[in-house]
């Protein structure tokens, strides 16, 4: 029988960077059914998540009071909530208390110890608009750049390696160009599990004669379609795409002209990849020399080849050095700026590229201009209307220090959850609990919100008009169709209340004039005005007129660099930081489930969802349980040097011998208890795809 819908509202899936089109169906106040649209990037299509995954929404846990702590509440690291009642350790206040309280906190650590005492993480769930009010509170109204994000743990390195490579840290083609390539590689993403519309298209091209390499050191289900399987070595990135260099080169199946005519560092990386021949690094990273040459062969020689990766690829003390040998394979072919070619590294959260757009990173200005340039910074002065802070702010690993060493003492979190993502949790938890001034808003009492002194109950997705950038480029719009529950606000207001409250002039009315001033900064948005947006529901940047589309293909005439040329910057093959020896024997490597998205705050309190994944778990292969005694569904302690985490054990033949996997959604086996914090140098990416670790019986 046909429902009868009270509304169907067209908006945006909330998960994934994918950015699936949605009609979004209401009855009585409640969501009852999500459906794909003919959109771009899904045609009609949705995953699981995106189907299935709404009623958190309408969670009875949700915010609908602001709350502030009370003042005889424990602060500690070791706080846990979960089944706790919150109004033991908060009280419900009005807003005027609250917005008052969490302003006056921070604008007091500001005038006592200056802006360099204060950070904000906002979010990359939130819209682009929220994206620009935050750094822009944090940048004008604290007076610093220590504002970030969780791209910071996602593909911070991919991104050092495209700007410093290609200009640009966008994706050079959509997902969707997968279907003109006679070449796809999927390397360190598990695109069915992460990206499951994405992968539609990339199983789809199989199918119709595409020769698709997936490279993991996990195995996963796009291998069943894919010409050339190769699960290699964790770790071991560089040693197997330079080894593909060397063949490439050796065998002169580079492409001449191109390098000659866009390209810098081909003799250098000529040099450097002369030690690595299939034949010597087969040992290295598990995979046979032929098997290395094929591969080389069928990139090269393909007329389009097109490159995908994920956090595999990112999550390393190396992960700008795996991205730098991503480009080089793109640069010395000629594999980009062409449909069908190019360089794709596939975003997680459903609006990362957006915040990371919009400037919500601390090293630079919306449209990755940097905060170290004196006239870039002029100009946002001028605009601004007072100076700015001249230097990079820190990231979010190291404003978790920074808070340890007593540089940072107050903090705004507007919709991320460092107490569940961030690594080696016990020491990001402590720190939150250090803070003399905490205040985080938004839906749920999360494991952050538990350390907070003031929680501003904020507006989910689905109740909220915003832009969202998914992995395309493709800026969205996403429409209400709900009102926030109680008394729960939109994010945009309160991050203006916050910043009006700090003594700034601001009186923005509407998300569409938040957007109007942030497009008139960002060149990318050029030709793409709200209107524009509203009408036409997704427009691909950069876009060269109004009435035209946007550019799916960039660099066909060069690059964004200073010379207009790509660069190539040859990579080492160095150790992950923590390798295994006889303490810890074992690799622990985290990820994603289908089911679960990233913290687990919306996705666990998704009825469905949960109810396919409901206990937090530990992969192993079978054999390698076996060989340790243990048994499937048993309980199990996982140990690293940070800390110990009872899970439940799972067999699964994906996982290689010698590791184990653990997703990091579940509170109650927290996988960031145990993760290294250590950082890539350049992307300040910790290593969450590394590090060493035992098991035994809990
Ligand atoms: Fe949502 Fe991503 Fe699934 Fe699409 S693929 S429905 S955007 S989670």
């Amino acid at each position: 029988a046909v429902q009868a819908f009270d509304k169907v509202v067209d908006s945006v899936c909330p998960f994934c960077g994918v950015g699936c089109q949605t009609s979004v169906a209401v009855k009585d106040g409640k969501i009852v059914q999500v459906d794909g649209r003919d959109g771009y990037a899904n045609e009609n299509r949705l995953c699981v998540k995106g189907r299935f995954g709404f009623d958190y929404v309408m969670s009875a846990e949700r915010l609908t009071k602001p709350l502030i702590r009370r003042d005889d509440a424990p602060k500690s690291g070791d706080i846990d909530l979960s089944g706790v009642d919150p109004l033991t350790i908060f009280r419900e206040a009005t807003w005027e208390e609250a917005l008052e309280r969490a302003a006056g906190g921070l604008k007091s650590l500001l005038d006592t110890h200056g802006g360099k005492a204060l950070a904000g993480f906002g979010s990359a769930k939130g819209s682009n608009e929220e994206a620009y009010l935050f750094q822009k509170l944090v940048r004008q109204g604290f007076g610093t750049n220590n504002v970030d994000h969780c791209t910071r743990l996602c593909h911070a390195s991919s991104v050092a390696a495209l700007m410093e490579g290609v200009g640009s840290g966008a994706v050079s083609a959509p997902f969707n160009d997968a279907m003109k390539a006679e070449c796809i590689i999927v390397i360190g993403a598990r695109p069915t599990t992460n990206h499951p519309v994405a992968a539609t298209y990339f199983k789809q091209a199989a199918k119709l004669g595409a020769k698709l390499v997936v490279m993991d050191p996990r195995k996963q289900d796009l291998m069943r379609h894919a010409s050339h399987s190769l699960v290699f070595k964790p770790g071991t990135d560089v040693a197997m795409l330079n080894a593909l260099l060397h063949v490439i080169i050796e065998e002169k199946l580079y492409d001449e002209q191109y390098i000659q005519a866009n390209v810098s560092g081909f003799e250098a990386l000529r040099e450097k990849v002369k030690d690595f021949s299939p034949e010597a690094m087969a040992e290295v990273c598990g995979i046979e020399a032929e098997v290395l040459r094929d591969v080389a062969r069928t990139y090269a020689t393909a007329e389009r080849s097109i490159i995908f990766w994920g956090m595999g690829i990112s999550q390393h003390t190396h992960g700008t050095d795996n991205s730098r040998c991503l480009i080089a394979l793109a640069l010395i072919t000629g594999h980009v700026g062409r449909p069908g070619t190019g360089l794709h590294p596939l975003r997680g959260q459903n609006n990362v590229q957006g915040a990371s757009d919009a400037g919500l990173i601390p090293m630079y200005f919306p449209d990755y201009k940097s905060v170290e340039n004196a006239d870039i910074r002029g100009q946002y002065e001028n605009f601004w209307g007072q100076a700015l802070d001249p230097k990079r702010g820190l990231t979010v690993v190291e404003i978790i220090d920074a808070i340890h060493d007593g540089e940072i003492r107050g903090m705004y979190i507007q919709g991320e959850n460092p107490a569940m993502s961030d690594p080696d949790q016990t020491h990001a938890r402590q720190a939150l609990a250090k803070l003399e001034h905490l205040v985080v808003q938004d839906i749920f009492l999360t494991e952050t919100a538990w350390h907070a002194d003031v929680v501003l109950p904020a507006s989910a997705h689905a109740e909220k008009l915003g832009t969202y950038t998914n992995t395309n480029r493709q800026v969205q719009i996403g429409r209400p169709a709900l009102e926030p529950p109680g008394e729960a606000r939109q994010d945009w207001e309160l991050i203006v209340e916050i910043g009006r409250r700090m003594g700034l002039d601001w009186n923005y009315k509407s998300v569409s004039e938040v957007y109007t001033e942030m497009a008139s900064v960002m060149p990318s948005l050029r030709n793409i005005s709200w209107e524009r947006v509203e009408r036409e529901e997704s427009v691909i940047y950069p876009a060269d007129a109004e009435d035209k589309p946007g550019n799916e293909i960039i660099f066909s005439n060069g690059f964004p660099t200073s010379d207009g040329r790509g660069r190539i910057t040859p990579a080492d093959l160095l150790p992950p930081d923590e390798v295994p020896d006889e303490e810890y024997p074992l690799v622990l490597t985290t990820g994603r489930l289908l089911e679960h998205w990233h913290t687990g705050a919306m996705t666990r309190r998704a009825g469905v969802l949960n109810a396919i994944e409901p206990v937090g778990i530990a992969a192993m292969n079978p054999r390698e349980i076996a060989r340790r005694g243990l048994s499937q569904g048993e309980m199990v302690k996982v140990e690293t040097r940070r800390g110990t985490v009872e899970a439940i054990l799972r067999a699964d033949r994906e996982v290689a011998d010698g590791m184990i996997f653990m997703p990091f959604c579940f509170n109650e086996s927290p996988a960031n208890k145990l993760t290294n914090p250590m950082l890539d140098p350049y992307g300040k990416i910790p290593e969450f795809k590394y590090c060493a670790a035992q098991i035994e019986a809990a």
